[in-house]
């Protein structure tokens, strides 16, 4: 039966009992009334007669004529109210009596003897009625005796009803309850073998049906599920296998939760050992590993030895975020969670290779062109001596338009020489003791014919008391003759240049070139030290390769230095290196 028609059932029948009794105990209570009444009606008004009648019959003497008039009145009364057998006869022969007893009051004797029988009737009819009393209050009696056993019977019915819904219907309803939640949560738990059976065909039967097809599909669907994430996880970890780049995954908590075959090489390590160890622990015992999660900053190329072969890496960093919309992780749902990181370190070899072979193409491409550009500067220097010739105005112009095409083509050929030793590693550096007043003459003496011919005024504060520097002389006039010229060339004319050297700290000097020029616009300033670099929209005919920073800089770290520049747009650049001061 359905929990709806249990209720209805229950309660129903609890109202029909309600009914019931209520209908028995007005019937009854009528019928008792109706009884008491009838006494009251049928026998209590003959018994009143009688007694008037003997009343008068039981005085001495005879009665008067008021008394014969009341006996008479009571025994016509009493005629019209016969309700018990034998009532009838009794008060016809007291009313025969009477009439015989009035006409013979003459007569004493018979007057007596008649008085006597008609007080025998009386009380005849007195007992008659007060029997008939007696029985009629027998009968209510038993009357209200079986409506109070009804009445205790349908209590007692009302009762157990209500003790049955009490006792049973409760666990009626929370026993599937606590078996649906057990259910619920078994499924929460992944088991989806779980499945409900009630026994009643009621509302939670339909309910448990309709959970075991849910498990069911869940079932498949999980499987589904399970065996499509399984193909994808084979599948990326055979991609991840089979690279030739070395992968390194950790879970949130920095434990290394993979290592690719590449990777394993490298570190030299065994995988079961790596495994499951936190990255604090790994670094500890490699030293490779410690590079790779500590260096995050400045990280050059890494050369490592991979199969025995010469190889080249270049270290990426990949954070992974759970995606918005799912919480698993039981956080904070506004909390962007990341679940862990991949170190990736990509095998450049291959590029490495081409690079070399295009730094050894342009290092013999501008060696070889040296010579023959040099021989054509002897050339125009000999057409130029008059001990060959005279020459004409125009022909003059040419040799000196070839001559700073020249002199541009062999500044280009040198740069390109410098890039080439810088990036092959063959940067030979002569250390030594120099005063910082030495590198900057020699770099002021080289481009000041340039800066006259744009009369550009060159600031030049260079104490004398400062300590010698432990460095190249040659390169680092180099760099500061670049940033000399490029200040010059992106001066306006008759500006004025700062050439400032001063103490950066007890350790370092400060070598700076500040000019008042177009300035570089803030996106670029981090890029103009790489190489190729030329800030667009620079003027084609000024700017050259775009390699002289990116050698300066090259020149100075390799001398321990730092070279960092700081520009506005419209107010001019200021370019600045530092030196170690000599120990010696
Ligand atoms: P380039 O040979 O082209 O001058 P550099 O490496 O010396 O190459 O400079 C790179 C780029 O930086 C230049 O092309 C130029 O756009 C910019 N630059 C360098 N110095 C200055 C400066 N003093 N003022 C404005 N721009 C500059």
């Amino acid at each position: 039966m359905t929990i709806k028609n249990n209720l209805r059932a229950g309660i129903g029948s609890l109202f029909l009992l309600a009914l019931i009794s209520s209908a028995i105990a007005t019937y009854y209570i009528y019928q008792l009334s109706e009884n008491s009444k009838a006494i009251l009606r049928n026998n209590e008004t003959s018994i009143v007669y009688t007694k008037n009648i003997n009343k008068v019959l039981d005085l001495p003497g005879l009665p008067n004529s008021d008394g014969l008039k009341t006996i008479e009145y009571n025994i016509k009364r009493e005629e019209g109210d016969i309700t018990e057998t034998g009532e009838k006869a009794l008060a016809d022969s007291l009313y025969a009596d009477f009439r015989r007893f009035r006409t013979s009051l003459s007569n004493p004797a018979l007057a007596a003897a008649l008085r006597t029988k008609m007080q025998k009737s009386s009380y005849g009819i007195m007992e008659v009625n007060m029997n008939a009393m007696e029985n009629k209050n027998r009968n209510a009696n038993k009357t209200a005796n079986t409506a109070i056993s009804i009445f205790i019977f349908i209590t007692s019915l009302g009762s157990f009803i209500v003790f049955l819904f009490l006792i049973i219907f409760p666990g009626y309803i929370t026993k599937p309850i606590i078996q649906l939640t057990k259910g619920v949560k078994e499924i929460a738990n992944k088991n989806y073998d779980n499945r409900l059976s009630f026994t009643d065909k009621n509302e939670f039967w339909d309910l448990a049906e309709a959970f075991n097809q849910m498990a069911a599909r869940l079932f498949v669907y999980e499987n589904n599920n399970q065996a499509k994430i399984t193909h994808e996880k084979l599948r990326v970890e055979t991609i991840v296998r089979n690279v030739t780049d070395a992968i390194i995954g950790f879970d949130e908590n920095g434990i290394v939760t993979f290592v690719n075959p590449v990777a394993v090489k490298l570190l030299g390590i065994d995988e079961k050992d790596i495994i499951g160890s936190s990255a604090q622990q790994a670094a500890a015992d490699n030293d490779l590993f410690f590079k790779l999660i500590n260096e995050f900053e400045h990280f050059d190329d890494l050369k490592l030895y991979l199969d025995g072969k010469e190889s080249y890496f270049i270290r990426e960093l990949f954070e992974i975020y759970a995606p918005e919309d799912v919480h698993l992780w039981g956080k904070n749902e506004d909390e962007s969670k990341r679940i862990g990181y991949f170190i990736f370190l990509k095998n450049i070899t291959r590029f490495h290779k081409l690079d070399e072979a295009k730094t050894n193409f342009i290092a013999t491409i501008s060696h070889e062109l040296k010579t023959p550009i040099s021989s054509l500067k002897m050339s125009l220097k000999l057409m130029e001596d008059k001990r060959y010739g005279t020459i004409t105005n125009f022909q003059k112009e040419l040799i000196n338009n070839i001559n700073e095409d020249s002199d541009r083509l062999l500044k280009i050929t040198s740069e390109l020489l410098d890039m080439g030793q810088v990036e092959t590693g063959k940067l030979l550096l002569n250390f030594g003791n120099t005063h910082p007043q030495n590198i900057i003459k020699y770099a002021c003496e080289t481009i000041r014919f340039i800066a006259e011919q744009k009369e550009i005024t060159l600031n030049l504060k260079c104490p004398k008391n400062l300590p010698d520097v432990w460095a190249d002389p040659d390169k680092t006039a180099w760099v500061l003759i670049n940033f000399l010229t490029n200040a010059i060339k992106y001066s306006s004319k008759k500006s004025v240049i700062d050439i400032t050297v001063k103490k950066h700290s007890s350790a370092k000097i400060e070598f700076s070139v500040k000019d008042h020029g177009k300035g570089i616009e803030e996106i670029y300033l981090p890029r103009v030290f790489e190489r190729y670099f030329k800030v667009p929209g620079s003027d084609f005919a000024v700017s050259g390769t775009g390699l002289g920073l990116a050698i300066a800089k090259d020149f100075i770290e390799a001398q321990g230095g730092e070279i960092g520049v700081e520009s506005k747009i419209g107010e001019g650049s200021r370019f600045y290196f530092t030196l170690p001061v000599s120990l010696i």
